[in-house]
């Protein structure tokens, strides 16, 4: 298997150097050339979520060692706090795929817990001894969760953008606590959108890359546009339908749905991976928040991204631009010239419109609803009385988007939601929805706990003790000035 480029396929490079990587120069997003292996279901039905990754992972990083491939998963995921790794929960007659077990509580983890292993395996592979700078948008989750995994890794500075007033409370204290020799946080005035675009341009900025190549330095990523953040979480989808046999919830090879709160449109497409290399799923629910430029792409064919930001309730998925929609595209078309047509006419004109078989491909494998705030509280609330199971908002609006689905009876195969972050993390939400408590969001954490019984996850317990150690806040323009002082420049 090899990776080309979403706008140039005539690129061949191997899996360490895409990831080494992050995004090619020509701006598009790595992807493999073709799948030629799928899964044995059988036999992985045995097999702990450990193996289970190696049994997958190693198919995409084939330039690596087997020996490396399997240290690096064990390393990554001793620090989570369920055997399991990705435990699934049956409530009512759904399935959810708990994936906020991780360090930072939220989806990101079962990534950003590997991605810097996996760099540093690249490092060696690719005999490259630059220091890799981490240049990284969030719009909440990413950027603690990448902060935790690379923090005091020798080689690796990490800086993170993210929007100033677009996360949450707890959020933006999980980030700002960072400790760690090598890590820059930095709050935007300006929305997740504003960040990742920045970070796109510095990525193909000729002045800048001449800089870094003077002081033996290359950009990575940690976001989604990494290909080495979507490999891992393939994992996960797997592993979840292998649970639902084994607990005899499905019969081997039934199909499933997989319904997945969407964003960057990173980990709904780590499902329709899962989907091409043979696991059993049927429709892809694409749920979305009020900013519902997704819903409308899969209904009408037209991605428009002309549209008012709403900052919303359910925030890390606050975003307008989905980057890895171009994966998508290109898998489809195969042709990195449409690809690179379509995104040009996004950057002009903000909008591109999908042909006939592109559309028809795209509704036959995806379902797509948007949920508001207000929807959003009343699922948490819902599910909370009737279950006595406490959803995060972005987690309520997947559950939502399944509720949408079965009343249009599409089909009766059974569906799997992926949770991506626990309630703790947004607890003026939830606690609106459940309850009539008022306070700060740190506040609500142990009053949360006495009233559900649901623990506080460890890493967010201390939270409000430790000392904010980042605090720095800039305009949209001073970007760029900001990633030049954290390589030790001057800008001009
Ligand atoms: C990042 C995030 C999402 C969106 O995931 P994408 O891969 O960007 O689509 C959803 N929920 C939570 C909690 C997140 O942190």
């Amino acid at each position: 298997m090899k990776y080309l480029s979403t706008r140039n396929a005539s690129l061949s490079i191997n899996s360490s150097q895409a990831i080494l990587k992050g995004l090619s120069e020509d701006s598009g997003l790595f992807i493999y050339d073709k799948l030629d292996f799928s899964l044995n279901l059988e036999k992985m039905i045995e097999m702990n979520y450990e193996q289970i990754a190696f049994e997958i992972m190693a198919h995409f990083l084939n330039d690596f060692h087997e020996k490396d491939i399997k240290e690096s998963i064990q390393a990554a995921y001793r620090n989570f706090d369920d055997p399991e790794i990705t435990p699934l929960v049956k409530v009512d007659e759904n399935y959810i795929l708990e994936l906020f077990h991780g360090p930072t509580s939220a989806f990101k983890d079962v990534a950003l817990q590997i991605l810097p292993h996996l760099l540093r395996n690249s490092m060696e592979i690719t005999q490259n001894d630059n220091e890799i700078i981490i240049l990284t948008a969030t719009s909440g989750d990413t950027g603690k969760a990448a902060l935790e995994g690379f923090k005091d890794i020798d080689h690796v500075k990490i800086i993170v953008f993210y929007p100033y007033d677009g996360v949450s409370e707890i959020q933006k204290r999980q980030m700002q606590t960072t400790k760690g020799n090598n890590v820059f946080v930095i709050g935007v005035i300006g929305n997740f959108d504003d960040c990742q675009k920045m970070v796109k341009a510095c990525f193909s900025d000729e002045k800048l890359k001449q800089v870094m190549t003077k002081n033996h330095q290359q950009f990575s990523s940690a976001n989604s546009i990494n290909i080495g953040r979507l490999i891992p979480q393939i994992v996960y989808y797997v592993k979840g339908y292998l649970d639902l046999v084994k607990n005899h919830e499905i019969e081997m090879n039934e199909k499933i749905n997989v319904a997945v709160p969407t964003g960057n449109f990173g980990n709904i497409l780590a499902a329709y991976i899962a989907k091409q290399i043979g696991c059993p799923i049927e429709k892809l629910i694409c749920a979305s928040n009020e900013n519902n430029v997704l819903t409308d792409f899969i209904h009408y064919g037209v991605y428009n991204a002309n549209r008012i930001f709403k900052k919303t309730n359910s925030p890390s998925m606050d975003i307008i631009v989905s980057s890895n929609l171009e994966r998508l595209l290109y898998l489809y078309c195969q042709d990195d010239e449409l690809v690179e047509n379509m995104m040009e006419s996004l950057t002009r004109k903000g909008s591109y419109q999908l042909s006939d078989l592109m559309h028809k491909k795209l509704k036959k494998d995806f379902y797509a609803s948007m949920t508001t705030q207000k929807q959003t509280q009343e699922i948490i609330q819902e599910v909370y009385e009737q279950y006595h199971y406490l959803l995060d908002p972005h987690s309520a609006v997947a559950y939502k988007a399944v509720k949408d689905f079965e009343k249009e009876k599409i089909n009766s195969y059974k569906t799997m939601i992926c949770a991506t972050a626990s309630p703790y993390k947004f607890m003026d939400t939830v606690m609106k929805s459940i309850s009539s408590i008022k306070g700060s969001e740190f506040d609500m954490m142990e009053a949360c706990e006495k009233m559900t019984g649901v623990p506080i996850p460890e890493n967010l317990k201390n939270l409000k003790n430790f000392d904010i150690l980042h605090d720095q806040k800039i305009e949209i323009e001073q970007m760029k000035e900001t990633v030049y002082r954290c390589l030790g420049e001057q800008y001009d």
